[in-house]
């Protein structure tokens, strides 16, 4: 099912989860029982990332086989065109249509870490927008692409990025998958934003569960998110080294969160599990069980 229709002919807000291939044998087996526990959970669907510069395609498409052939989920491909010519493209997209894909994501990408092994493609396209272009008439893909509440990182100011982020809706995009925030508030100026250039495709909150102290300090460096002092303050005010009590004030700070979103009538929910379900269950059945999902 289209992802939009979800949200057209449902009831309530979605629940999804965001999932990436594993990257090695340990990383398969502790994703192969978060799945089980996520699954249980119905959700409505989940997302699968792509590496940038292809270097997961494999695995991304092992793991969306398996999550529609094996677990009857429906799934969001993401697809990331960092580096890649037009056939390399085609190819992967073609790949997913036969696996019977029927929602993609498409990002820009960033160049993979080891750079010196990666050669872009000369023919390679420099934005999101300018791969919507180019897939949006050869695909019947329902198409979104990445928002981002305190701006795109690379951005020149949040208006610019906005001016971008229209580019890709006028381009095809049919919803907005955004970066993840600590501060609802972000979100809610971010969708303003969007109104007043007359974007009006859904846009999904992102939510990522905070479980390591490392983990969130060496992400939001990457992506720009802003880690409040409400919330510094409430993890420097936990037990040194209390892994469990970390989790805990994870999962309530992203419970408190998500309440805030979904009573402004977010369409639904998506969250970063890291190929982790501890948190992420502990989040939606708090959740369902206070009646809000
Ligand atoms: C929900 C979500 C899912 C993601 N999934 C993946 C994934 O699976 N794989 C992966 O590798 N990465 C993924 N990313 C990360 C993403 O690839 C990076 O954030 C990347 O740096 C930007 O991607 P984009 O599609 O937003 O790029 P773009 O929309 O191209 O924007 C990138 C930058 O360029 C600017 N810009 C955009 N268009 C123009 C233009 N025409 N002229 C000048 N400047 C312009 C923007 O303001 C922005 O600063 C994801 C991010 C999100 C939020």
């Amino acid at each position: 099912m289209k992802v939009t229709d979800v949200w057209t002919s449902g009831q309530r807000p979605t629940v999804s989860f965001e999932l990436f291939p594993p990257r090695s044998e340990k990383g398969a087996v502790s994703l192969e029982k978060a799945i089980d526990k996520l699954a249980a959970l119905k959700p409505d669907f989940v997302s699968v990332t792509f590496g940038a510069g292809g270097s997961t395609r494999e695995g991304s498409r092992q793991l969306i086989e398996k999550l529609k052939s094996e677990k009857s989920l429906g799934v969001i491909a993401y697809f990331a065109g960092y580096g890649l010519g037009p056939a390399d493209i085609t190819a992967v997209l073609d790949q997913y249509q036969e696996l019977g894909v029927e929602n993609i994501l498409v990002v820009r990408g960033d160049p993979p870490h080891d750079e010196k092994k990666f050669r872009p493609h000369p023919e390679s396209l420099p934005h999101a927008s300018d791969l919507m272009a180019f897939v949006r008439p050869k695909y019947n893909f329902c198409m979104g692409v990445a928002g981002y509440p305190e701006g795109h990182i690379e951005c020149e100011s949040k208006e610019k990025d906005i001016e971008y982020l229209k580019l890709k809706v006028n381009n095809g995009a049919e919803y907005i998958i955004s970066n993840y925030f600590y501060d609802n508030q972000y979100f809610f100026d971010f969708v303003e934003l969007c109104k007043a250039v007359g974007i009006d495709v859904p846009i999904l909150p992102g939510v990522m569960p905070i479980f390591s102290v490392k983990m969130m300090e060496m992400l939001s460096n990457l992506c720009g998110a802003t880690i409040t002092d409400e919330l510094r303050q409430g993890i420097d005010a936990l037990p040194e080294g209390d892994k469990e009590a970390l989790v805990d004030f994870g999962i309530d700070f992203a419970v408190h969160q998500c309440k805030g979103l979904l009573e402004a009538g977010v369409p639904g929910l998506h969250i970063y599990t890291m190929d982790r379900s501890t948190s992420t269950v502990a989040i939606v059945n708090r959740l369902r069980k206070d009646g809000l999902l």
